[in-house]
């Protein structure tokens, strides 16, 4: 055992004097035992008592007792260590009052000589003192079986509790080798042996957990007065204290006051530490969480990705400024063109657009009034205006910064900005919804307006609002109930002057109203989605009346329109193919009519689905061209078979011989790309003369014909009633 505390002593990582603490008791002790056994075996002789083999005796639990102490994971610091001791040393006081109790007692002051009797009494109590402290460690220890440190107190309460059984058998004389005193103490330093070489065994430092505080007070409080109480009860129970203490008695008692009161008074400073130190804690915590409060609640309040305030921070502001005195005013912002760069570069670029388009919002208004209302919606709170006027230039500026390039991953991206301003003189009888919902509609009017511009709320916008909402909401039943129907205009061949084909145009009689323009009910279609069920119905409507046409006129091919926001459906090349075929149609007599603001998001995604619809055999039609982009690469990177040019082209022509510029660029595209061109909105002869002489193949417009009911156009798209003709025509037969 000597030897592999040694070994742990040198080898092991934490605990290397506890090893040699050990090292040096259980070498001693085997010094004092190979002694006695030199007289004992060979010689035959009883071991002298005293002699130097007691001191081995008496090293062995004082070296323990301190090697124990100085475990690792025990005890944090020095005082709590000193407090371990006076633990064990309560309990040994009290065991020794017990001990001193028994018979054994007068056995062991039977040996001869003061030194004598000094040892015999001083031996066991080390040894107790000994065993104490090993059941204050394990008791310590507890919950942690198998550590180091409760092996090793075992095996030392084990050594100790047989040299005290030992030194009690011996006093009385009645030691006899191969006694069970033999057997423990062979089992005991084979334990330590063990502790040791596992010990030796770890070069790195096993991670020592901190004694639980709980446990550790608790274990403090039960362990030594337990014994101490049997202690008291077997000392009046002797009736020793009415006879009078002997020295012993006394000595122990003495021990255990002492031990007592001042493992009180650490016990007291302890506490009165962790006290502080718990209140510096508890104190640090809250300061943690006042922070981490204040944190989330700045952070509720804030735009994450600008770091501009948001509804709820520009709401509390407009509060705060309406409670003040003069005029306050309330700017919205919204981008123009954003969905595009959103959809088209991608969400992450479009982030980077909004952040940038922050930070040019911020050169123009102070950080702490702007916000950031979701989406591409700015806002901010002017207040300290000397006219409303200030505020609409505000506007302007925030409106002019915001149409300066942004440049996006190398990209300069230009957008612009709508504004809507509201503005109130004082506080009276407006809520901050109120000013938001005014900007709101004021912007909602500038967009309307076509963009990049501002407007102040005036309350017939309101007006506009409600009516706006009130169309929406009767569209609903309109498509519910099958209110919208349609009319057909008969789109004529210039070249012979038949009537060709005809266009499909949605009118709705919306009760008790009147008819409503497509202008205004078609935008309303989109923007709630119910375009998709109304042109779907209205389709099926078209196909139906073509097929009936087509029994008399097999050519006849008809014009529908496709929203954008329809074509954008998932399905929608299915729904149309559905709907074509289930009237037995050839696909190519539908005409699909789509605008170039189709292509203003996601052209490729759009384009798929036109490839789609031409690959299935549906004419494509391009609409109102010249009224966009009038992109010429659109015509030819889409299956467009015809172009109808919008009747602005129209403008200014009234003589063949001097046609505008740009119709004939248009005539020349769309003959290279062998496209079929139709002329919308011919309102005279003289326009039909002219494009017929121009070349032009195609025209529909109020001369040739006026938007009807099927069974009011009939007799022209069947060519029982004539309708006029380019003059070149005249005479002849149109059959
Ligand atoms: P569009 O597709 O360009 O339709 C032609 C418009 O020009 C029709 O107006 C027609 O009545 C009008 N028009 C025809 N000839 C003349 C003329 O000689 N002079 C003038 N000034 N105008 C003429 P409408 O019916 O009011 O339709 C307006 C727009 O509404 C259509 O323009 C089309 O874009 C849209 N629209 C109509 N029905 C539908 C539909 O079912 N779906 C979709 N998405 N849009 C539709
Ligand atoms: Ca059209
Ligand atoms: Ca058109």
């Amino acid at each position: 055992a000597a030897g592999a505390c040694l070994l742990a002593a040198r080898r092991a990582a934490t605990a290397r004097v506890s090893w040699a603490l050990l090292a040096a008791g259980s070498a001693a002790w085997s010094l004092g035992g190979l002694l006695d056994a030199c007289h004992q075996l060979p010689l035959s002789r009883t071991m002298p008592f005293p002699s130097w083999a007691c001191l081995g005796a008496l090293l062995m639990p004082l070296c323990a007792v301190a090697g124990l102490l100085r475990l690792p994971g025990l005890a944090r610091g020095s005082v709590q260590r000193v407090r371990l001791l006076l633990d064990g040393l309560v309990v040994a006081s009290a065991l020794l009052v017990l001990l001193w109790l028994t018979p054994a007692a007068d056995a062991m002051l039977a040996a001869s000589g003061l030194v004598g009797q000094l040892l015999a009494v001083v031996m066991p109590a080390l040894d107790v003192v000994a065993v104490s402290i090993a059941v204050v460690v394990v008791d310590r220890m507890r919950g942690r079986p198998g550590s180091q440190a409760v092996t090793t107190a075992v095996a030392v309460g084990i050594i100790c509790t047989s040299e005290a059984v030992y030194v009690a058998i011996a006093a009385a004389g009645a030691y006899t080798i191969g006694g069970p005193t033999d057997l423990s103490w062979c089992a005991g330093f084979a334990l330590l042996t063990v502790a040791a070489l596992r010990a030796a065994r770890h070069p790195e430092p096993v991670s020592v957990p901190e004694p639980d505080a709980g446990s550790a007070v608790e274990s403090l409080r039960l362990l030594p007065l337990l014994p101490v109480a049997l202690a008291a009860v077997a000392l009046v129970a002797s009736g020793r204290t009415s006879q009078g203490l002997d020295a012993v008695l006394t000595g122990c008692l003495v021990l255990l006051g002492g031990s007592l009161s001042v493992r009180q008074y650490l016990l007291h400073g302890e506490n009165a530490a962790l006290h502080r130190s718990l209140e510096a804690t508890v104190e640090a915590r809250t300061a943690q969480l006042r922070t981490a409060h204040e944190r989330e609640r700045e952070r509720a309040r804030t735009d994450e990705l600008t770091g501009l305030g948001n509804r709820a921070a520009l709401l509390s502001g407009i509060a705060a400024a309406l409670a003040g005195d003069g005029p306050v005013a309330v700017v919205l912002l919204d981008l123009d063109g954003f969905k595009a760069v959103n959809d088209g570069l991608g969400h992450e670029h479009g982030d980077n657009v909004l952040v940038a388009a922050a930070q040019h919002l911020r050169a123009v208004v102070r950080d702490g009034g702007l916000a950031r209302l979701g989406g591409d919606e700015f806002a901010c709170v002017l207040t300290g205006l000397d006219s409303p006027e200030d505020a609409v230039q505000v506007a302007e500026r925030l409106v002019a910064v915001l149409r300066r390039p942004l440049t996006i991953d190398g990209r300069e991206v230009v957008l612009g900005a709508s504004a809507g301003v509201a503005v109130r003189h004082d506080g009276a009888g407006c809520t901050p919804h109120d000013l938001l919902r005014e900007a709101d509609t004021a912007m909602y009017a500038a967009k309307r307006a076509g963009g990049s511009g501002v407007r102040v709320f005036d309350p017939p916008m309101q007006a506009a609002v409600l009516e706006r909402v009130a169309v929406e909401s009767d569209l609903h039943v309109a498509v519910r109930e099958g209110q919208v129907e349609l009319h057909y205009q008969p789109v004529q061949d210039l070249r012979t002057g038949r009537v060709v084909g005809v266009e499909a145009l949605a009118r709705w009689d919306r009760p008790g109203v009147g008819p409503v323009a497509p202008d205004v009910f078609i935008p309303a279609g989109e923007r709630t989605g119910l375009i998709v069920p109304l042109e779907r119905h209205l389709l099926d409507l078209a196909c139906r009346q073509l097929a009936a046409w087509q029994r008399d006129k097999p050519s006849l091919r008809c014009g529908v329109n496709l929203s954008p926001r329809h074509l954008r459906e998932p399905d929608v090349v299915e729904a149309v193919l559905g709907i074509v075929d289930r009237h037995g149609l050839e696909r190519s007599s539908v005409i699909a009519e789509v605008t170039e603001g189709l292509f203003f998001s996601d052209e490729g995604r759009v384009g798929d689905v036109l490839q789609r619809l031409s690959d299935a055999g549906i004419t494509l039609a391009l609409d109102d061209f010249g009224t966009g982009w009038s992109s010429l690469s659109r015509l030819t990177r889409h299956p467009f078979r015809v172009v109808k040019v919008d009747r602005s082209f129209l403008a200014g022509l009234v003589d063949a011989r001097t046609p505008p510029p740009q119709l004939l660029a248009a005539l020349a595209v769309a003959r290279e790309l062998q496209l079929d061109v139709v002329a919308e909105g011919v309102e005279t002869q003289e326009q039909l003369d002219a494009l017929a002489a121009c070349g032009c193949d195609f025209a529909q417009g109020y001369h040739v014909a006026r938007p009807g009911p099927a069974a009011l156009v009939t007799d022209r798209v069947l060519d029982r009633v004539p309708v006029p003709v380019p003059t070149a025509l005249r005479g002849l037969s149109p059959r």
